[in-house]
Order: C-alpha cells, then sequence, then structure tokens
C-alpha cells in the first residue's frame, strides 16, 4: 500500500494525543523506510515489471527482512520495547497504551500491504508460504481506497487535536491535499525506469514526509 499508511498514523493519534504524528507515521511506515534502505544496501531486491498488477509495476522479489509476517512481529515488538523504556524520559510517551499503540502501526504496515499486494509478502524469510489479496489488480479500487483511508484518518485526526493558528488549523489538510496529489500524480505517471534512482527517492520522500507530519503535528493541540 501506498499513501493509506499515512491514513492509518493519523487515525492512531485519536487513541494516543501525546504521541507525535511524527513518530506514529515512522512506525507505520518503518517497513518501507527499512526496505528502501535495504535495496540500496543490496540485501533486499525489486524490480519494474510494468502490468505486474494494474496498480503497481513494482515486482517485491525478496524482502523478508522489512516485510515478512515473522520480521514484522519482531520489528513491532523492538519498537513496543523502545517506547516503553524511551517512556521514563519523555513525558510524550508516557500514556500507557503508547507502546502498544506504537508497536500495532508497525504491525498494521503488514496486514495494509496483505491487501494491496500481489501474494509476494512472505510469512517466513524463505520463498514457502507467501500471501497477498492483490487490490492492485483493480486500478480504480486500489486508488480510491487509498484515498478513501486518508480521508477518513485526516478526519479523526482533526477532530482529535485542535488547531488554534493558521498553520495549525489548515497546515495538516494543505499537506494532505499535497501528499494526495502527489499520490494520483505517481499513479497517472510511467513506472520508474530506474531501481536506485527511485529508492533514494522513495526514501528521501517517507523520511521527509515523517520529518512535515512532525512539525505540523506540533501547531495542534
Ligand atoms: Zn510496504
Amino acid at each position: 500500500m501506498f499513501i493509506g499508511h499515512f491514513g492509518v498514523a493519523l487515525a492512531a493519534k485519536r487513541v494516543d494525543k501525546n504521541i507525535s504524528l511524527g513518530l506514529l507515521l515512522f512506525a507505520a511506515v518503518f517497513a518501507d523506510i527499512l526496505f528502501f534502505a535495504l535495496v540500496l544496501a543490496g540485501v533486499e531486491r525489486m524490480s519494474i515489471v510494468p502490468g505486474i498488477t494494474a496498480a503497481s509495476p513494482f515486482d517485491f522479489t525478496y524482502y523478508p527482512y522489512s516485510h515478512s509476517l515473522i520480521a514484522s512481529l519482531f520489528w513491532a515488538g523492538l519498537f513496543f520495547v523502545i517506547i516503553k523504556i524511551a517512556a521514563h524520559r519523555y513525558d510524550s510517551l508516557k500514556n500507557r497504551v503508547a507502546p502498544v499503540v506504537m508497536g500495532a502501526l508497525v504491525l498494521s504496515h503488514f496486514f495494509l500491504d496483505v491487501t494491496a499486494h500481489r501474494a509476494d509478502l512472505p510469512l517466513l524469510p524463505g520463498d514457502s508460504y507467501k500471501i497477498g489479496l492483490g487490490l492492485w489488480n483493480y486500478f480504480l479500487a486500489s486508488y480510491l481506497i487509498e484515498v478513501l483511508i486518508v480521508f477518513i484518518g485526516l478526519w479523526i485526526y482533526l477532530k482529535s487535536t485542535k488547531g488554534l493558528t493558521f498553520g495549525g488549523r489548515y497546515g495538516m489538510i494543505i499537506f494532505s491535499i499535497f501528499l494526495l496529489v502527489l499520490f494520483t500524480a505517481s499513479m497517472m505517471a510511467p513506472p520508474p525506469s530506474d531501481i536506485i534512482g527511485f529508492a533514494i527517492f522513495a526514501l528521501v520522500y517517507q523520511l521527509l514526509t515523517v520529518l512535515v507530519a512532525a512539525w505540523l503535528d506540533r501547531k495542534r493541540v
């Protein structure tokens, strides 16, 4: 899944309003950040196969460390433990639900990807068991569902927090619309030609999105 993870992070604000949206989003897209870093390191692999699904030209050939179920459970557990320890130091993490919210967001990535991907998500390391419901085989449905998740997430986010300044009131709405426009453009654009260039772009995009989300979230109370 592409932008749907952003919608889920927005909605998570409702469960714990103290955690920065930047951290929530980092947890929700952690698997992809790790994946693109590992692609650049030559550890995990993808290729571009135009038409492999209607909505995505990406063939994820090897990504057990970032996207298998067992690895997702491991990363979710690690986030849980780190947040639990960090809660002693940082007030924003002191709510009892914080470790659960962050761990659940890391794990949510796997299940959202299961709906979108063709059967290429490994349950265990190795090629034996791979799952995926293949929503990406339906261009319009996958596009509309991702957009809908963002709208629902944004609506929940706006109801859970308050903006008192102009930036606080409209910043996150403008940012969400900007991301939706980028998402729409990327769905319409021809497939990228080069994996390394795409992985660098995707990694920078994910990290920038996390930083901007954290910055705009501070403007809301
Ligand atoms: Zn993913």
